[in-house]
This record gives structure tokens, C-alpha cells and sequence, in this order.
């Protein structure tokens, strides 16, 4: 008998139909004998109304499109996390009561139920604490435990949300409390692909992907696995399956090994993967936005000030260049998440008269795409391969940031199809 923890995501769970196909898998490792907990995402495009409803309600989406900017974008995060929160507790109600229709001991548990404690940085809450011995418990008394993904409770006793495709750190967090054998994240693809296969057709599953890689896969725009699941999964040994939920609940006589692999693409450490390529995989990002301060001072402290910040409002910034432009001045680029872009202005425009800079821009018509592999740390001239595919492409680079197994560039969003196409046949990722 194993513990295992099943992640259905939005998709696979979009409608009663595919609920009753989630329940099924989750029924036949529960008639397996398995200890099963459950972790469930809102309906297919539920949370992205809730979002809206949240936008709507603060009226901020009505006073930009009048022109008007006098009101804030900063809205009280603990009540877009109130809403937002709501998606995932219809699900786990929904599968639970499927699940018993079916003859399956089951219950609902919300993140405060558990409860899933996190901090109190709601919108994006990190987890700080989680109970497991009810829950675990119960499990092993043949109980199956569905679990809204996505919500815990911050301090202050107040509903919090882990942000967006919040739901898969839920799960790797409950498989590392739980001691669980796997994590098997069900999705509407077959596994990890070399990248996007809805974008590039030729893309091909990987069998299984060091937790470094998928991490910077993850972070650079695979949205596949959020990435703080993977940083925790990797912190924690937690092995994640990364699986289909469109695979027949029976699936089809297939088998699989031990480890799973063989039914989807396995997240491990790299010591576990025989063969390796330079490049694992590409891949793309079009949800971040640039910000540019034009004639900044060139002095010490300033960078200090624009980024603590943004720090302050919880704003993530990604990519960074400082260009030396006029004597004593310097341009600031940087990137941040487009749903962020709004504030981190409002931020910046706030913050004027304590940085010094001449002019603000924001822009969303950029696209990031990135070339991932453990490979790159004993290769050396993948970058110089990367820079000049791209320009026999006419494609500008705006900005370029490195890892020890990543290489990033900031293009014009209208090339970031071909930039992926390009580097997906540049390293030889195309399946024959
Ligand atoms: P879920 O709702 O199950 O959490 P997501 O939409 O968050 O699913 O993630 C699955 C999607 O990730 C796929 O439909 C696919 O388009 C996208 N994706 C992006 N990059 C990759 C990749 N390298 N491998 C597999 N899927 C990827
Ligand atoms: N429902 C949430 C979202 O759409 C969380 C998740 O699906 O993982 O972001
Ligand atoms: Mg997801």
C-alpha cells in the first residue's frame, strides 16, 4: 500500500463529466488499496471570473478605460482572496460527493479545515505550516480527503490564496507533510514536453526532468507546474508525476514502471536521469511586462529604492539592464508579471520625487524565451549559438539574463513563436 497525493488541475475538472472521469482515477488507486488524498483546482476558467468579478466590484477596470487613473490598483488583497478562493471549495465538494455516489469513503477539507497555514502576503501567500495528522488518519482508515487547492489561512484567521496555479504547490506541500510515495499532478497534457506542445507541434515528452530544470522551466513560463511547487518538491525529495487526466481511468491496459514513468514525464533529482542533451527544453513567457525609467541618477542608492519598492508591494521583477545613457544618467529596464504592471507603475509614479528619473514607460508587447538544460554547466558556446540562430531570424534581443543551466532573452512579443520554434530545432529537440 503506497500514500499517494493525486492534483487535478482546472481542465480536469471543468465539468461534472470530467469530475466523474477525475473520480474514476481517483477510485481505482483507492480500490488498489492506496491511501489517497486529493487536491483539486476551480473549474476550467472559474478563477479567472472570480478575478474579474473582483476587478469589477473595485471599479478599477471602469475608471482606466474612462482614462481615469485616480484609482488605485491596490485593492484590499484579502478580499480579491475571499473570492478568488470560492472555485476551488465548489470542486472539492463536488468531488467528494461524486466520489461517494460511487461507493468511495470521501470528505471535502478547505485549506483552514486542514489547515494549510500560510503568510500574509495574500494574492500570493507562501505556506507556512501544515497539519496532516487528522487528515492522515483518516486516509489510512480508507478515507479519501479532497483538498481545495490553491487557499490556506494567513495570520489574522483570514482566507489567503497561493497565487496563480496555486493549486500544484497545495499538493507537493500535503505529499511532503504526508511522507507520500508520489505526487502525481494530473493535467490536460501527457507530461513534461521539450516545450509548449501546443505551440510546437514537434515537442516530445521527456520521461522524467531534474527538479532544476523544471524549475527553471517552470519560472521562465512553463506554466505546466507552478514553480513553487517545484522549489518545494525539490527542497523535499517529493517525487511529482506529471500525468494525464484525458488517459482512460482503466488506462487502457497500459503499464507502467515502478516509478510511474511510462504514464507521464517524472520530476526527480538529476542523478536519477541516464541520458542527457545540453538543451532539455524551451521555454516562453508572454505574461511579463517591461518597465522602463528613463534618466535615472547615476548614483548608489537609487537601485535600491526603485526595487525595495517594489519589494514593499509584494511586486516580483525578473530581468534587469542598466544602460548608461547621458553623463551621470543611466536608463533602468526591468521586467515584472503583466498582472503587476499597473501597480508597479503606480508604485514607481509614488516613488518619483525619492528615485529622480526623467520619464516612465510600461510596455506588454515583449516576450521572454529561454533555452533550459543541465547540460549548459559543462558546455560552453550555447549562448553564441542561441544570439546567432536569432539574428539569422531578424530577431532583436532587448535583454539577456543567465543561469548556470538557463539562457533567457527578452524579444518583441510578435517573434516569440519563432524564437521557440527556432531554439527547439537549433538544439536538436525536434522529434523525428
Ligand atoms: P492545469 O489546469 O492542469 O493546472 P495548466 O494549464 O496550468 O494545467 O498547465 C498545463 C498546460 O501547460 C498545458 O496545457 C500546456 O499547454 C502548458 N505547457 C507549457 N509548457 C509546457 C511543457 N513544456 N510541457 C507540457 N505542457 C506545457
Ligand atoms: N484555480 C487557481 C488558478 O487558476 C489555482 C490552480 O488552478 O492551480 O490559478
Ligand atoms: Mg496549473
Amino acid at each position: 500500500m503506497s500514500l499517494l497525493v493525486l492534483k487535478f488541475g482546472g481542465t480536469s475538472v471543468a465539468d461534472l463529466d470530467r469530475i466523474r472521469n477525475a473520480a474514476r482515477h481517483v477510485k481505482r488507486e483507492a480500490d488498489a488499496g492506496h491511501a489517497v488524498a486529493v487536491v483539486v483546482s476551480a473549474m476550467a476558467g472559474a478563477t479567472n471570473q472570480l478575478v474579474a468579478l473582483v476587478e469589477e466590484a473595485w471599479g478599477y477596470k471602469a475608471a482606466k478605460q474612462n482614462g481615469g487613473s485616480e484609482l488605485s490598483a491596490q485593492y484590499d488583497c484579502r478580499e480579491y482572496d475571499a473570492v478568488v478562493a470560492s472555485g476551488e471549495q465548489v470542486t472539492s465538494g463536488l468531488l467528494a460527493l461524486v466520489l461517494q455516489s460511487m461507493g468511495v469513503k470521501a470528505r471535502s477539507w478547505q485549506g483552514w479545515q486542514i489547515p494549510l497555514h500560510t503568510d500574509d502576503a495574500h494574492r500570493a501567500a507562501r505556506i507556512t505550516g501544515l497539519a496532516v495528522d487528522e487528515l492522515k488518519t483518516r486516509m489510512l482508515d480508507g478515507e479519501v480527503a479532497v483538498i481545495a487547492g490553491f487557499q490556506g489561512i494567513a495570520p489574522g484567521n483570514r482566507i489567503s490564496t497561493l497565487g496563480r496555479g496555486g493549486s500544484d504547490t497545495s499538493a507537493v506541500a500535503l505529499a511532503a507533510a504526508l511522507s507520500a510515495d508520489r505526487c502525481d499532478v494530473y493535467t490536460d497534457v501527457d507530461g513534461v514536453y521539450t516545450t509548449d506542445p501546443r505551440l510546437v507541434p514537434k515537442a516530445h515528452r521527456l520521461d522524467r526532468i531534474s527538479y532544476e530544470e523544471m524549475l527553471e522551466m517552470a519560472s521562465q513560463g512553463a506554466k505546466v507546474l507552478q514553480t513553487r511547487s517545484v522549489e518545494l518538491a525539490m527542497q523535499r525529495s517529493v517525487r511529482v508525476l506529471v500525468r494525464s487526466s484525458f488517459d482512460p481511468p482503466d488506462l487502457g491496459g497500459r503499464t507502467a514502471e515502478a516509478d510511474g514513468t511510462g504514464l507521464g514525464t517524472l520530476v526527480c533529482h538529476e542523478d536519477e536521469i541516464v541520458e542527457q542533451n545540453v538543451v532539455s527544453g524551451i521555454a516562453y513567457a508572454r505574461d511579463e511586462a517591461k518597465v522602463t525609467l528613463l534618466k535615472v541618477a547615476d548614483k548608489p542608492g537609487v537601485a535600491a529604492q526603485v526595487f525595495g519598492s517594489l519589494a514593499t508591494a509584494n511586486i516580483n521583477v525578473d530581468m534587469i539592464v542598466q544602460n548608461v545613457s547621458e553623463a551621470g544618467y543611466t536608463d533602468l529596464t526591468f521586467t515584472v508579471q503583466s498582472a503587476d504592471l499597473d501597480r508597479a507603475l503606480e508604485v514607481l509614479r509614488k516613488a518619483k520625487d525619492k528615485i529622480g528619473y526623467a520619464d516612465l514607460r510600461g510596455s506588454t508587447d515583449i516576450a521572454k524565451v529561454s533555452a533550459i538544460g543541465v547540460g549548459m554547466r559543462s558546455h560552453a558556446g550555447v549562448a553564441a549559438q542561441m544570439f546567432s540562430a536569432l539574428a539569422e531570424k531578424g530577431i532583436n534581443i532587448e535583454a539577456i539574463s543567465t543561469s548556470e543551466i538557463k539562457i533567457s532573452v527578452l524579444i518583441d512579443a510578435a517573434y516569440a513563436e519563432l524564437a521557440v520554434r527556432t531554439l527547439h530545432s537549433l538544439f536538436g529537440l525536434d522529434s523525428r
